[in-house]
């Protein structure tokens, strides 16, 4: 009889310390913190939750960075991160955070537009939980998240997803996609309100331009390419034609009527703003890579991406190559650039949206590397110091 109850309670311990290791490392990812030293240009950081108390106290709240020139111009509003399993975007922002330097027109940028899909991975995809990047002050840690918002914060999925207002049924996951829930109600889900929420900043604040950085799979046909809302079509089709002609190819698309929820289509249709999408070339997503490492994150070289690629099965622009590969330099890079293109032409087409805005772009990257414009949080003005 003892020896029956020693072993019951042997066996609840290890399971209590197993269920207590995992509980852990579920936490850490949860409540990890990026920092970010933005440049001295910052005017103001505000949340996200200003613009709609809906979502105040909440895991989709996010920090919203203003740099103000104090010069009447344009405004633009920056998203990374609205699917944060895309880093490329997230980084971008970081880049820009630190770095912009602004003399006409307003900037917001929000670096993690879904918080909540930052605080866990994809379920069954197997990928690491952070990748770092090595400069010349020591190494940074980034954290790779999941597509959509964090079940713990919404739950459950319906059966189907009913768009609104358009009422088109979309996949039942895609209600946690802030990417499908665009314009959003401030009185929906989670999800539908933080689209709500920055919605409600793009019309309080009158933004003119909104971008959204995204990262793509090679296998997807709208990589390497600018999406665009029908009343951006014209500044998107030069800022292809120009980046294609100077920096490195990209193509450009007129966002589809029927297709519903995105920010290209709803922000464009239920506000003033010019708004674009943007993808770069993301090989870890890809279903036919190889093992999921850090390395496949920053540097982008697959042997079954390079076979798909001999095989014609690739949309990246310019052809997929596994001695290049596509690393994280070059997809920031062509983030920025792309960027800076659709700033440059929305002030020649309407010169009163104006911006005059220095940040690093993809020569600078191709020479410098990304840790060379991050800076080191140790060494920072405390005053310009955040953790996010
Ligand atoms: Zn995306």
């Amino acid at each position: 009889m003892k020896t029956v109850y020693l072993r019951r309670i042997i066996i609840l311990f290890i399971v209590l310390i197993i269920a207590f290791l995992g509980a852990r490392e579920l936490w850490e990812i949860r409540h990890f913190k990026q920092s970010i030293v933005a440049s001295e240009d910052l005017t103001k950081r505000v949340m996200l939750s200003d613009y709609f108390e809906g979502i105040k106290g909440t895991w989709v709240d996010t920090p919203v960075y203003i740099f103000d020139s104090g010069k009447a111009g344009g405004s633009m509003l920056w998203l990374g991160g609205t699917h944060p399993y895309e880093p490329g975007s997230m980084v971008t922002a970081y880049v820009a955070a630190e770095n912009i330097k602004i003399s006409k027109g307003k900037i917001f940028l929000i670096p993690v537009a879904n918080r909540s899909a930052w605080t866990m991975g994809d379920y069954g995809m197997g990928y690491p939980k952070y990748f770092t990047l090595k400069g010349s002050w020591g190494a940074k840690k980034f954290k790779i998240g999941a597509r959509n918002s964090n079940q713990l914060d919404q739950w459950p999925d319906p059966f189907t997803y009913i768009h609104y207002p358009s009422r088109q049924k979309l996949a039942p996951q895609d209600i946690r996609n802030l990417n499908r829930t665009y314009p959003g109600r401030p009185d929906g889900t989670l999800t539908e309100r933080l689209a709500y929420a920055i919605t409600e900043l793009v019309r309080k604040e009158n933004i003119d331009l909104f971008v959204d950085m995204h990262e793509a799979s090679l296998m997807y046909p709208v990589v390497s390419t600018y999406v665009a809302h029908q009343n951006a079509e014209d500044i998107t089709m030069m800022a292809a034609m120009m980046l294609s002609a100077e920096q490195f190819p990209m193509k450009s698309e007129v966002s589809p009527k029927n297709l519903r929820g995105l920010s290209h289509r709803e922000v464009g249709d239920f506000t003033d703003a010019l708004v674009v999408l943007m993808e770069t070339a993301e090989p870890f997503i890809d279903r036919v890579a190889g093992k999921m490492t850090e390395e496949l994150m920053v540097e982008g070289k697959d042997e079954f991406l390079q076979r798909a690629a001999e095989k014609g099965l690739l949309y990246c622009d310019p052809e997929y190559d596994i001695e290049f590969g596509r690393p994280m330099w070059y997809r920031v890079g062509r983030h920025l650039s792309a960027t800076m293109e659709l700033i440059k032409q929305m002030g020649s087409f309407y010169p009163d949206k104006e911006i005059e805005v220095d940040f690093p772009l993809f020569k600078d990257l191709e020479k410098n590397g990304i840790m060379h414009y991050l800076h080191n949080p140790e060494t920072a003005d405390p005053n310009r110091l955040f953790y996010q």
